[in-house]
Parts: C-alpha cells; sequence; structure tokens
C-alpha cells in the first residue's frame, strides 16, 4: 500500500439492546420468529396509538456511556427521521440527533505495533430498527418482516481516529466485547444484532483537512469489515492517483466479488426532515440515577486484563485473549481457582485444548463437555507428576469424549507416569545398549542426541516415563562409561 497516503476511518456501530420488549412498545423481541407475528400498532405506527420508552434501553445506553467514560446528557430528545422504505411503515425513524444521550467517550486500543492509542467516541444515540424485507421465497415481489420494527438500537459513533482496517477491527472488537460484558446486547453478528457502517477516506500523509469519505453500510462480520475498508482504500487511492476525485457516496460491500460498489451519492441522499417527535418526552436523567447505574458497572475488559495480569501472573497476551470474552475469562477463573497449578497452565489449557475442542465441535463455552472443575483436576494430575502434560492431551481427549473424570481415564487406560527411578534406569539402560553407535558419538560430544535417546525411551515406556527423570537419567547413564 502507498505510503503517501493516510487512512482515515470512523465507525458507525448499531448495537442491538438485549431488551425483552421493544424501544416503544410492548411486543416481543425475539429473533427467528414466524414474520409479523411480533409488530402491533404502535410498531407500525398506526394512528391514534403512542409510543412509550422502555426504561430499560435508557438504563442500558447510561451503562454504555459510563464504559466509555463519555458524558450522559441531563437531557435528551427524540427525533423524526422521515424517510420512505416498504420497511418503514410509519415514514420515519424515531431516532436521537441534536441531543444524544451519551456524547464525548473514549476507549483505548491496541495497535498492531502494540501501542495503546485513543479513539474518540463522539456519541451514541438510542433509535429503533426498521423491519426487514424478505427476498428468498418470493419471485418478482419483495416480502416485508416487520418483526424487527421497533427494536432497540443504540447507535455508537467514533471520531474519525482510526488509520488502517485493523485499527478499525481493534476498536470494533473492543465496543463488542464491552457491550457484552455489560450485558446490554448478545453481540450476535449472523443475526444482525452488531453491525456496522464504516466511513472511510485517504488524503495525502501531512494533510491536516479530511479527504472526502465514502460509507460502507452495513458489515456484519469483523472479515468484512475488514475487508472492504482494504478494499476501499486501495479504490481510494487509485482514483486519486489517476487524478480522479472521491465521490462521497455510501457504497455497498459485496462479499462474493471482494469488492463495494456504490449504492447512492450524496446528491441522492435523503433529505430526513429531522425534527423532535412531539409524542415523546425528553429523556431527564439526574444525577442520582447516572450513580446508581455506575455501582452496577461489572468489571470492565481493561480491569479484568489488567487484574488476570497482576493477580495470576498470566502473560499479557493471554490475559488479552481469556478477557475477549467473559464465559471465557470465568472458565479460567474457576479452573485456576480449583487447581494446585499455575494460574498460567491454566490459561494456557483453557486458550488451547479447551478452545480448540470447542471450535473443532461448535460448542459454545457454557456447554463445554469439560467443566471447569473436572479441568482443574486433570491439571492438579499433571502438577503431581500422575500424568505428563503429553499424557493430559490424551486424557483430556478422553474427558471430552465423555469416559469419565481424569483419575478414571488415567486408571482406566493405564496412563500413570512412571516414576520409579529403577524402572527408568532399566528402560535408559536398554536404550542406551541399543544404540551402541549413538551412544558412542553423543560421548564423544554430539550433546544434541539427547533427544533421540529421550524419544527413545518414552516410545518405549508409550509416553509414560517422566520426562525431566528421564532426561537427568539419560545423562547420568551416558557419561557412566
Ligand atoms: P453522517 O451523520 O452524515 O453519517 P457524521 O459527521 O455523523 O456524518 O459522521 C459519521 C461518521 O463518519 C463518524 O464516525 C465520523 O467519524 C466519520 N467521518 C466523518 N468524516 C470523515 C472522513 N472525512 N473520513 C472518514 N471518516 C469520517
Ligand atoms: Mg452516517
Amino acid at each position: 500500500m502507498s505510503t503517501a497516503w493516510e487512512t482515515v476511518i470512523g465507525l458507525e456501530i448499531h448495537t442491538q439492546l438485549a431488551t425483552t420488549s421493544k424501544i416503544f412498545s410492548g411486543s416481543p423481541t425475539a429473533y427467528g420468529a414466524e414474520p409479523n407475528t411480533q409488530a402491533n400498532l404502535v410498531d407500525l405506527g398506526y394512528p391514534g396509538v403512542l409510543p412509550v420508552l422502555n426504561a430499560e434501553v435508557v438504563r442500558m445506553a447510561c451503562k454504555f456511556g459510563l464504559a466509555v467514560n463519555a458524558r450522559i446528557a441531563p437531557r435528551s430528545v427524540f427525533a423524526r427521521k422521515n424517510y420512505f422504505y416498504p420497511d418503514l411503515p410509519k415514514g420515519y425513524q424515531i431516532s436521537q440527533y441534536e441531543l444524544p444521550i451519551v456524547f464525548d467517550g473514549e476507549l483505548q486500543i491496541e495497535t498492531a505495533a502494540g501501542d495503546e492509542k485513543r479513539i474518540g467516541i463522539t456519541r451514541a444515540h438510542l433509535e429503533e430498527d426498521a423491519g426487514k424485507s424478505v427476498h428468498e421465497g418470493f419471485s418478482q415481489a419483495t416480502g416485508i418482516d416487520l418483526n424487527r420494527a421497533g427494536t432497540p438500537l443504540l447507535e455508537i459513533v467514533s471520531e474519525p481516529d482510526l488509520r488502517s482496517a485493523s485499527e478499525a477491527i481493534a476498536y470494533m472488537r473492543k465496543i463488542h466485547t464491552i457491550v457484552r460484558y455489560l450485558g446490554i446486547s448478545d453481540g450476535n453478528m449472523q443475526e444482525g444484532s452488531f453491525r456496522c457502517d464504516a466511513n472511510v477516506s485517504v488524503r495525502p500523509r501531512g494533510q491536516a483537512e479530511l479527504g472526502t469519505r465514502t460509507e460502507l453500510k452495513n458489515l456484519n462480520s469483523f472479515r468484512f469489515v475488514e475487508k472492504a475498508i482494504n478494499y476501499e482504500i486501495e479504490r481510494q487511492i487509485d482514483v486519486l492517483e489517476d487524478g480522479g476525485e472521491v465521490v462521497q457516496e455510501t457504497r455497498l460491500y459485496d462479499s462474493d466479488k471482494d469488492e463495494t460498489r456504490p449504492m447512492r451519492s450524496k446528491e441522492e441522499a435523503n433529505d430526513y426532515r429531522y425534527f423532535p417527535d412531539p409524542d415523546l418526552l425528553p429523556v431527564e436523567i439526574s444525577e442520582d440515577y447516572i450513580a446508581a447505574v455506575r455501582e452496577s458497572l461489572p468489571e470492565l475488559p481493561d480491569a479484568k486484563r489488567k487484574r488476570f495480569v497482576d493477580d495470576y501472573g498470566l502473560r499479557p497476551d493471554d490475559a488479552g485473549i481469556l478477557i475477549l470474552s467473559l464465559p471465557l475469562a470465568d472458565f479460567f477463573e474457576a479452573t485456576a481457582a480449583a487447581t494446585a497449578a499455575a494460574p498460567q497452565v491454566a490459561a494456557n489449557w483453557v486458550i488451547g485444548e479447551l478452545s480448540a475442542a470447542l471450535n473443532r465441535d461448535g460448542v459454545a463455552i457454557a456447554d463445554s463437555r469439560i467443566a471447569a472443575g473436572a479441568l482443574a483436576r486433570l491439571l492438579d494430575r499433571i502438577e503431581d507428576n500422575t500424568i505428563s502434560g503429553k499424557i493430559a492431551k490424551e486424557v483430556f481427549e478422553a474427558m471430552w469424549d465423555g469416559e469419565g473424570s481424569a483419575d478414571d481415564i488415567i486408571e482406566s487406560r493405564g496412563l500413570r507416569q512412571i516414576t520409579d527411578s529403577s524402572a527408568i534406569d532399566s528402560v535408559v539402560d536398554a536404550v542406551i545398549a541399543a544404540n551402541p553407535g549413538q551412544a558412542a558419538e553423543y560421548r564423544a560430544g554430539k550433546e544434541k542426541l539427547l533427544g533421540f535417546f529421550v524419544g527413545q525411551v518414552m516410545k518405549e515406556t508409550q509416553g509414560k516415563a517422566n520426562p525431566a527423570q528421564v532426561n537427568e537419567a539419560l545423562k547420568r547413564r551416558l557419561k557412566a562409561e
């Protein structure tokens, strides 16, 4: 990528709030119901009905605001954003415009180089989602499913502080982690509960003024956000280097072709004719209310990561992986608390074997086939030298397959480690006797051959000999002659 250009990115993230009912009505918000069974007269905007604000969304927005060090507006106002689209039967979307509930926040991300970087959060405002157009199963027609109409969204708008696709992803991941820690969104990207529009521009490096941006719509996976942004950066640089100009427009990312293409330009942009919604009162929030919400905040990802490093002595990178998912972090803590093994060992197994098994079989950690306490017993058997780390992997797989506890499997499969030094010595002697050539080379100074001998002893003992003892015995016996 050309270094003469600097990329500028700002993200608008739409987070579906995890309420049981809609933002202005009592209809349920559950995903996947039969089309048009979860929209009532308020969601459809029938005349004569009035929206009533769901108090829970206010609490959730405040939680988010406090978690990103933002200011909570003492007074915010819902506005009507007017436009025509089949999935919006009211003819307007209720959103917040001039006075959002959350503003002036920030987030620290880690850049690819490992540095901390502050990303400003301009605002986060509440709004209702629209319905959905359905194309599948129709020919010469489009279906409309209004179940999603009125589902609460928190739109989180960043400052144009991001400088690359990887920074954008780091920022988006962090927001994703925070909303799930707060319990305000399930963050399910396949179901559209967490999606983002990326605003992208480039400018000559060193220029203060921002370049003309395009807006990439509705990116619903981290991978697509990254690919769409990178494609768009290249495209804009090509346009500018060919002497052209970037047109301010909305573009759609096509994941099949891995390209973006125009959707609508600024000239065709809607004039939304925003005005305060006369059916809704302004939202007024007191200091006491904010203090109470602050009290209710859980430990946040940054604090948890620091605690994992400080209190458990974990490697920072491993702590960073564990805290990405609250259930994974909790699983690690439960394992570490229940085992005599070092916390870093527990972390290695949770990040390594356990995560691999969960991914391989598509199992959520909540449904893990090995509970934290059971994993802790396995780690105890490594710690007390009953089995080696290598044999433990075999035991882990058997536990995962439902063969029983670590102890049961070690007994039934006869995996107990050989720690009897006379037993080890006799295998070591036999191996040395069977390989006189290598033994002579070792004694002549080719110490690399120790690995060969260790391998032979392990083979003879089906991996059950204690590795430290084997090493010690080999060195002793090979020197002896
Ligand atoms: P709009 O409401 O028209 O989409 P905003 O000014 O609210 O515009 O900006 C939306 C997003 O676009 C924000 O995240 C902002 O940081 C980002 N943004 C604004 N200007 C640029 C630019 N020139 N390049 C990249 N991102 C930009
Ligand atoms: Mg926008």
